[in-house]
Formats: structure tokens, sequence, C-alpha cells
């Protein structure tokens, strides 16, 4: 059954998920992607309104956990919008093995499924095994940027549910998005971003960019990350703009898009912007003739000779923010003319209060180094289902982020280091525990202990240490590929190292920060 819902309620269906409808242009072009047609917003309104009243006309609802795993591209946007204005939207990489979908769809306690047609095996027969429901999402012929269809039987049987008669929409207060966030010391850790985490998120981003009808964002990022959902995508269509939706980033192709679809920015992580800068010299004319009004880098730090660079290049102003899944992406920014930015920074508090605490929670002083606490209507609540986690990460209100740094005597705020044991690789970001958890399953292996290992492009690669059963020989290609079957590719270790013994820390605990260093990997 579909529930018939018509006009305003369908612009209304659009404005759950992106706060600012009233400066929107029904004709204005919401969504392009490359050989597709674009999509306005009153397309996308349209679209949103009936997957949600198709959705509640099955028994799905607020609160409700359905899983999306879609290719990059218009679809992921559009399908995001359309489940965050109704239930929580669980998005998916769909990279993962089927180990992995097993773990993220039952942690998140998904309701059902949406996948693309004739794509994400794992991830169907993982919820087969979880007696999930799936739906298909079909692109009818000639459908424009983001519109697809659902196609299935799937229902929830939700006695006496209230949206089967009248499609009740997220309030402020309903988890709009749910995202896995990887642990410090544990497993993946789930973050629940209510509606209005996101709407602050994407207003205080919106605000910080200057970001108008006019912009056109070129979104690059993988859209099962707070960073493009947010960022790139959320932020740009609440204020009217349009969002060119790629199939994720491709060095080869990206100045063909700048060329075709001129976008006045992108944002992207720093392995993407080197990239992007190896291939510059050979791309002048696009350059030249390209209208990007700004750059943006978050997710992992930006080298200062590659901000330097992209500026050189570019012609305009780098802009890099420090964002994190927990706070719906942007904490700090660094400013556009003529407000400042520093390179090396993350820049000024841009929607949360930023502050530095010791150990033991007391507010430090301008230049002292601690751990960087964020509190503000953009930050959540709480980690899901996680008590232990959530006893140590607040403290007296401040979400404690497990990075360390420093505020200047200009209030820029500069990131020092890591506390916590997560692996950026490149904005990549892996639990070591959860490799530890697969290397363990391998019959040799007696006690595994993975860490991050400096690298001069990604930031931080995977090492794993090793120690083999009593008279056992295993080669690292061996390990690797008995991981490739359980983790996704970026997971799996590059490093690996077999020992004797894994050294310990002085309270005969494994301290994985500064490991890499002490095996002389460095
Ligand atoms: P995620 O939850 O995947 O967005 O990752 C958040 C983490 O990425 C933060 O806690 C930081 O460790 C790191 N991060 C984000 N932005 C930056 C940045 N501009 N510079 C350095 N690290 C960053």
């Amino acid at each position: 059954m579909v529930i018939g819902i018509q006009g305003s309620s369908l612009k209304q269906a659009l404005s759950h998920a992106l706060p600012q409808l009233a400066c929107w242009q029904p004709a204005a072009v919401a969504l392009m992607a490359p050989d597709r047609p674009p999509l306005s917003f009153a397309g996308l309104a349209n679209l949103v309104g009936q997957l949600c009243g198709d959705l509640a006309g099955r028994g799905f609802g607020p609160n409700t956990a359905v899983g999306i795993v879609l290719p990059n591209g218009p679809e992921t946007a559009s399908c995001f919008l359309a489940v965050s204005a109704l239930a929580t939207a669980a998005p998916l990489n769909p990279a993962y093995s089927e180990d992995e979908f097993r773990f993220y769809l039952s942690d998140l306690d998904v309701k059902l499924l949406l996948c693309g047609q004739g794509m994400g095996d794992a991830a169907r027969n993982a919820a087969k095994a979880l007696r999930i429901p799936v739906l298909d999402v079909v692109l009818t012929e000639g459908a424009r940027a983001g519109e697809f269809v659902l196609s299935g039987d799937a229902e929830l049987a939700i006695a006496g549910s209230a949206h089967l008669n009248e499609m009740q929409l997220n309030g402020p207060d309903d988890f709009a998005l749910v995202l896995h966030t990887s642990g410090t010391t544990a497993l993946p850790k789930i973050v629940g971003l209510r509606q209005r985490h996101l709407h602050a998120s994407m207003t205080n981003t919106a605000r910080t960019l200057a970001m108008s009808a006019d912009d056109i964002s070129l979104n690059v990022m993988p859209l099962f990350h707070i960073h493009g959902l947010t960022a790139a995508v959320s932020a740009q269509l609440a204020v009217g703009g349009a969002v060119i939706c790629t199939p994720g980033f491709n060095v080869l192709k990206f100045y063909g898009w700048l060329a075709e679809f001129r976008p006045s920015w992108y944002s992207a992580v720093p392995t993407m912007h080197q990239a992007i800068l190896a291939r510059a010299a050979r791309n002048g004319d696009v350059i030249a003739k390209s209208r990007l009004r700004f750059v943006r880098s978050s997710s992992a730090a930006l080298p200062v000779s590659v901000f330097h660079d992209l500026e050189r290049v570019f012609g305009c102003p780098v802009v890099e923010a420090y964002g994190m899944t927990e706070a719906a992406h942007q904490i700090t920014s660094n400013g556009l003319p003529p407000a400042r930015r520093k390179p090396g920074s993350v820049g000024l508090p841009a929607g949360p209060e930023v502050t530095i605490l010791d150990d033991k929670g007391t507010i430090l002083s301008v230049g002292e180094k601690g751990e960087i606490a964020v509190r503000g209507a953009n930050i959540h609540d709480g980690y899901l289902n996680n008590p232990e986690a959530n006893a140590t990460a607040f403290t007296d209100g401040w979400f404690r982020t497990g990075d360390e740094g420093l505020i200047d005597e200009d209030g820029d705020l500069k990131i020092t280091g890591r506390l916590k044991e997560i692996i950026n690789r490149g904005g990549e970001k892996i639990s070591p525990l959860e490799v530890d958890n697969v290397l363990l399953d391998h019959p040799l292996v007696a006690q595994a202990v993975t860490f991050a290992v400096p690298h001069a492009m990604l930031g931080e690669e995977v090492g794993a240490a090793i120690v083999l059963t009593d008279g056992a020989s295993a080669d690292a290609d061996e390990i690797r590929d008995f991981a490739r079957c359980r983790i996704v590719e970026f997971k799996v270790p590059r490093h690996i190292l077999f020992l004797q013994e894994i050294p310990k820390g002085p309270t005969g605990k494994v301290q994985r920060v500064g490991l890499a260093d002490k095996l002389g990997l460095v």
C-alpha cells in the first residue's frame, strides 16, 4: 500500500530532511550526475514525498533503522534524504564483506534494507540470514539524477502502527541517521544523530562557507560517511544550491567533472587533494576556466604544502575544517576572506563550543595541550546502547573527542595528535580491535595487535604485530588473504610483523599508540 500524499505535503517531506525550504526555487536544479538529466528541487521534493509515502505505507516510520546499500551517486543522496525525513537512515559501505554486513545490520537493528538492483550480494546474504526484508532501488528508463522507485513486497508488521493511516515524519528528537564510528579501545560504536543534530550541522556548515543558491557542490566523498552527507550534500541543498553527485572520487574523471558541471566548490580528504594536484599540470585549461570559489578539506590533517599548492593551482582559498561523526561533521573551520585561514590549524569553532581538557576534566588555558572537547547543538547525545563508552566520553556536558590539541592565542584550534587508538587511513577510520579479531580467527595466529603506521601520503596505514602459535609458520600474504575475505580492503594490514612477543607498555598493557615507533616502522 502506498500512502497518498499530495501538494504541500510532498514539499513538507523534504523540509524534514532539509530545514530552509523557504529559500528554494522549485525549478532550480537540486541534483546533477554524469550522464543523467538534472533533477529540480520540485522533482526532489516530489521524489522524497513519494518515497516517504511508500515506506510509511509499508509500515516504516520514525526511529526504525533502514539500511541503504547503493553505489555512490545521486540515488544515495535522494535515498538518504527520503529515509532521514521519515525513519533512521543507515547508509553502509557497499564494499563490506558479508561478515561485516551481518555485524552492522544487526548492531544497528536494521528493519529494512534498500539495495541497488542487481548489486549487493554480500549485503543481501547478510540480510537474509538476519531475516531483514530487502527492497530493490530501481532506476526507471530516462530517470533524472536521484530518481528511483522501490520494488519488492517488504512490509513491516507493526501492530496498530499510526503511520499506516497518516504519514508521521521525523521530529527534531527522532534519529535521522545512524553511523558506526571506529571504536577507541573497542569495536565500532553507534552514533545516533537526531534530526536536530543534522539540521544544526548543515546550517553551521552553510553559514561558515557562505553557501548560497548560486553555489554548486561537487561531491566526491562516499555517502556512507558524515563528511559527504552533511557538508557536500545536505548543507548545499539546504540553501537551495545544486549538488553534483559523482560515482565517487576518481582523479581521472575529476577535471572532466570540473569542466562539464562547473562547480563552485568541492570538499575532500587530503589524499584526494594530493591526487588532484598530481594531475593539475596536464589540466591547465580546465583549471583556468573553472569557477571554484573555494576548496574544502576535512577528515584528516591537510599538510601545509598541500594547502599552499592547492591555493596556487586553483587560485582560490582553501578551507580546512575539523569534523567528526559524533558532531554530525563540522566542529571548527578556517574562514573565507575577509576572515583568516591559518595553514596547519583547523580554524575557529564553527558551530559548537570547543575547549581543551586535561585528563581530570579541567579546562586548560591558551596554548596548553590536552584533549579537544566539544558541546553544542550538533553534538550527539551519546553512543547508542553503550553506557560504558558514554561514561568516559562526556565530562560536565563536554564530549571528549579523543583528539589532542591546543587553542592558540588567536583562538584557532591546532590538532596535535590523537589519544584514541583509531587508525586514520587518509580519512578512512579503522578500529584496531575489529582487525585484531579477524586476525585472531586465523588458526595459526595466537596474538594480534593492530596499530597505525605513519604513511607519507595517507597519514596512516594499517599495521599488525602477530605472534603465531607454537612452531607454526605463515607469511604475510597468507594472513592478508585471510583478512581480505572478512573485512573491506582498506582495513587489511599493509604491514605485518611476526614477533615472538608483543611489546607491552609500563603497566603490562599493549599500547597501540606509538607501537609503530617501538617496532622500528617509523
Ligand atoms: P570521522 O568520524 O570519520 O569523521 O573521523 C573524525 C576524526 O577524523 C576526528 O576525530 C579526527 O581524529 C580526524 N579529523 C577530522 N578532521 C581533521 C583535520 N582537519 N585534521 C586532522 N584530523 C582530522
